[in-house]
């Protein structure tokens, strides 16, 4: 039996992961691979190598990247229940969904932590954090997220990271949304831990996430996990003994994600993902203002990644119907996620181009009509290219 021809007619995933994937990486996928053949252990080692080169470190430095079976969520609770210590206390600064999750981590976890928030239109104070590191020595980590996709905001990852460093305290940052599209200098912002996953700026399919870090800060603590398959120590030291996953992999991601690597690298890596990126979301913000809708967030702290726009007042919008008309015609938009304003969320990232977001823009237009939605034109508000 051929392959259904409806890989190709997929709806476009306008979302932040799983992505719309491009045909060769799907394609990669159709092959069995045994997970502790010695090819695909070579597989996995060429990605590990790979992911590093993404990051701009060298294994030289001591750098390693730790490949764990599960989604992005999975990876930055390996990472909390692995390295903070039994004494360890951390500061997390949430703006959005994901800084919230980290908090719950920590909650179940047991890890002592605080937690500094700020609204989810607004970047971390960095002054903040400097009083409370200087007021609480007890605080050995500050956790944050990078592009919070909550909202799509850019949190300045650099600001945080010295003000940490200040206070000699380790700094982890959930890159998931943001690592392989958005410039990251690990030494500037004295990252300690990245996390991030294969179904995000890389687009490879979901299956598995990855933790970035030396390999003596993780091993430092040595034997303190709090879980057993969650252990990234030993999964570290699975990969240096055998080039294996302590238990079964997702083969067929790590296949699909071998392509994604390769394309990414044509692409031109992060510079060349960067600007797609960011071609997709100006196409997007002035489309989208020419129908009369307006971003959830100011552009100096909007990342190019994924963009939440308010609802429209008009109680002709409904956004249930929009979302099921939307995805008939073929293009699925994200809900929102704020807890503060009716929004819904587009992404720019996956297989999309700037021809598909013109092509969604047009049939939000012909949906709107369909609805009875009114709305007038908003000014274009240029978008910003920002970096952190
Ligand atoms: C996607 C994402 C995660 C992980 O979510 P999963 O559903 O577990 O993959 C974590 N943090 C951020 C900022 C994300 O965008």
């Amino acid at each position: 039996m051929t392959p259904p021809s409806s890989v190709s007619r997929d709806a476009l995933l306008f979302t932040p992961g799983p992505l719309t994937t491009s045909a060769s990486v799907k394609a990669a996928m159709l092959h069995d691979a045994g997970s502790w053949h010695f090819e695909f252990n070579g597989r996995v080692r060429w990605i590990r190598e790979q992911l590093l080169a993404v990051a701009e470190l060298s294994a030289e430095d001591g750098w390693t990247v730790i490949p764990l079976q599960g989604s992005g969520t999975f990876g930055v609770e390996a990472m909390f229940a692995t390295a903070i210590p039994a004494a360890g206390k951390v500061c997390v600064l949430a703006n959005g969904a994901y800084g919230e999750r980290m908090v719950l981590m920590l909650q179940h976890l047991g890890i002592t932590h605080v937690v500094l928030r700020s609204a989810e239109d607004a970047v971390p104070d960095a002054d903040r954090l400097e009083l409370t590191l200087a007021a609480d020595p007890a605080i050995t980590h500050v956790a944050c997220v990078h592009c919070e996709t909550t909202t799509g905001i850019l949190n300045p990852i650099d600001e945080i990271g010295r003000t940490a460093k200040r206070h000699c305290c380790v700094f982890i940052v959930d890159a998931m949304s943001s690592f392989g599209a958005i410039p990251i200098d690990f030494p500037a912002a004295g990252i300690d831990f990245l996390i991030s996953s294969a179904n995000k700026c890389l687009a490879g399919v979901p299956g598995f996430s990855f933790v970035i870090t030396r390999r003596e800060a993780l091993l430092r603590g040595g034997g303190q996990a709090r879980s057993l398959s969650l252990d990234l120590a030993d999964q570290l030291r699975g990969f240096e003994k055998n080039g294996q996953f302590r238990y079964t992999p997702p083969t067929h991601a790590l296949l699909a994600f071998e392509q994604a690597l390769r394309e990414f690298w044509n692409e031109g890596g992060v510079a060349g993902r960067g600007a797609r990126y960011w071609r997709n979301h100006v196409a997007l913000i002035g489309g989208m203002a020419r129908l009369g809708f307006r971003p959830f967030l100011p552009p100096a702290v909007q990342s190019c990644i994924i963009t939440a726009f308010h609802s429209p007042a008009d109680p002709q919008f409904d956004f249930g119907e929009f979302y099921h008309r939307l995805s008939r015609r073929g293009f699925i938009i994200y809900p929102g996620k704020l807890t503060q304003a009716d929004t819904f969320r587009i992404g720019n990232i996956g297989h999309l181009f700037e021809a598909d977001i013109v092509a969604l823009v047009h049939a939000i237009e012909v949906t709107l009509h369909e609805l009875g939605v009114s709305l007038s034109p908003l000014a274009s508000v240029a978008p910003v290219k920002i970096t952190a």
